[in-house]
């Protein structure tokens, strides 16, 4: 199959291409390195995805986290795709399974830690194998100037000459400075690539600030209005994170924590909590980070002003990853700039370093903590153009989805998550109702998360347009030819039965 909006459609149930995939897509069929440039969300995986699912031979795609391989994974393998991780939670014997299943063409997108590419064993393996494509997820891993440095990624070039035949390269990043676009063309040794970098902006998220008295009522009160969906609360510090969770749990909110301060497992079954919609909430210091790519993740709030417009950007931005509205809010304190002046000195605190380095390293994040509080206390415009602007990009506002374009106060904040024109679709809450019932249902069945069986968008749709047979459901978004196969039938069900108990 090589028309690639067939497969977009059978494969992923999908009527259209976002912004830039379709060029990327092209460009790597084609036969030439691509460096894509796109924000959280855009659907940069596809544009990988779609060529390996047209070339002959395995797609290898590198990757930094265990995690997103395995979502990734989950997510292929739930539309039909044969696709394979290997690294270092599989056992011996589990990973010794993988690569005989490989080699026997089981797979056709396998992904690999950096790591692995150092090894012997793999490297054997891929010299014996078609790889007409390489991709390089997370590119910015490779650059120092990035915020998630790897050395193993500064090897992938390596790796890539010592196999027989050169594939096919592509590097994804939502990380567009100058300096990391350079480093990853020339550490990977892109070869003339066709670059593809779109704006910053992400239309589904509303920003908005607020200087709320009580935090935590904010945050209770935010939540409850909120309460079957998910999402994030950011804290400044550990303590911080373990005294919020304990009041949303006094509230009856079933919060979690997140920190460094935990240990690994306990950390990881926080995650998979949260992952599997049994925690609504996840109360988090900063490291609970890249790792997280649950894409309905439908708010962050902000306990606290983080230190920098990079970091609160790249934490907001876990919001919405599917497209949806969204929202992130920003609760600001006098208080909080004090918190992250003691927490930049303490982090610089080094008995062997250099006093003047020091000096000069607190002196660049005090001014960027300038910049994040200008943004959190002057109110004179729209939040998306100051955002914006503040990565170099240009925005005429309004943007009519802050809240200095809404005029929203924290008093006359409610629900503010308003569907563009063109999303809003009736939808019959008592049927959308049972059929996220029947999503949970379905996803216990298969021990998948409920946004690996379909995502909230798919639900709307069915609940809207209420599809008859199998033949409709091809037309609702999010459904391909294998999750027709897999929960199609029960999805019908539940509309019919609905449909039933109506008519009397
Ligand atoms: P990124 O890696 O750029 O942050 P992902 O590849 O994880 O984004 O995609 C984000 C979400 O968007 C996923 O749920 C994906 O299925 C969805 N998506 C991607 N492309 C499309 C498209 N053309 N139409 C609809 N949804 C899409
Ligand atoms: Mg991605």
């Amino acid at each position: 199959m090589s028309d690639i909006h067939e497969v977009l459609r059978t494969y992923y149930g999908y009527t259209s291409f976002r912004k830039g995939q379709e060029e990327i897509i092209h460009s790597l069929i084609s036969g030439r390195d691509t460096l894509a440039v796109m924000p959280t969300g855009a659907g940069k995986s596809l544009c990988y995805q779609i060529p390996a699912l047209c070339m002959e031979g395995i797609t290898l795609v590198i990757s930094p986290l265990i995690s997103l391989m395995q979502d990734q994974v989950r997510a292929l393998i739930s539309i039909g795709v044969r696709a394979a991780y290997l690294n270092s939670s599989l056992t011996p014997r589990q990973m010794e399974l993988a690569i005989d299943n490989a080699r026997h063409g089981v797979y056709k997108i396998i992904y690999v830690a950096p790591e692995r590419l150092e090894t012997e064993s793999f490297l054997d393996f891929a010299c014996h194998r078609n790889i007409p494509l390489i991709a390089v997820d997370e590119a910015h891993c490779i650059s120092q100037w990035g915020h998630d440095f790897r050395p193993s990624y500064t090897q992938i070039a390596g790796f890539i000459e010592k196999l027989p035949k050169r594939p096919v390269v592509a590097a994804f990043t939502a990380t567009a400075t100058p300096n990391v676009k350079k480093d990853i063309v020339s550490q990977l040794r892109l070869k003339n690539p066709f670059s593809m970098t779109l704006g910053f902006d992400r239309e589904n998220l509303y920003f908005g600030i607020y200087k709320p008295l009580d935090k935590t009522q904010f945050v209770i009160d935010y939540i409850r209005q909120n309460m079957d969906q998910s999402g994030i609360v950011y804290c400044l510090t550990r303590k911080l994170v373990d005294e919020l969770t304990v009041s949303l749990n006094e509230a009856g909110i079933s919060a979690l924590p997140y920190h460094a301060g935990m240990s690994d497992s306990d950390r990881t079954f926080h995650q998979n909590e949260f992952i599997y919609d049994r925690a609504k909430v996840m109360v988090a210091t900063t490291a609970f980070g890249m790792g997280i790519d649950k894409p309905d993740v439908r708010y962050v709030l902000h306990y606290n002003m983080p230190a920098n417009m990079e970091d609160y950007y790249q934490q907001a931005g876990r919001a919405g990853r599917d497209g949806e509205p969204s929202d992130c809010i920003l609760l600001y304190s006098g208080r909080d700039v004090r918190i992250n002046e003691f927490l930049i000195r303490k982090s610089e605190e080094n008995e062997n370093a250099d006093p003047e380095e020091v000096q000069k390293h607190i002196e660049i994040q005090l001014e960027k903590l300038k910049q994040m509080t200008f943004y959190s206390t002057s109110a004179y415009t729209c939040l998306r153009k100051k955002i914006l602007n503040y990565f170099g990009e240009k925005f005429l506002p309004p943007c009519n989805n802050c809240s200095y374009c809404r005029h929203d106060t924290e008093n006359s904040f409610k629900k503010i998550r308003v569907l563009p024109a063109e999303k809003q679709l009736f939808v019959d809450e008592a049927l959308l109702g049972r059929l996220e019932k029947m999503r949970i249902a379905l996803a216990n069945r298969s021990g998948v998360p409920a946004y690996s069986v379909v995502t909230d968008r798919t639900l709307r749709e069915l609940s809207a347009y209420r599809p008859r047979n199998i033949g409709d459901l091809a037309k609702i978004y999010g459904l391909g030819e294998v999750k027709i196969k897999r929960y199609g039938q029960d999805f019908l069900d539940v509309i019919n039965r609905y449909e039933n108990e109506a008519d009397f």
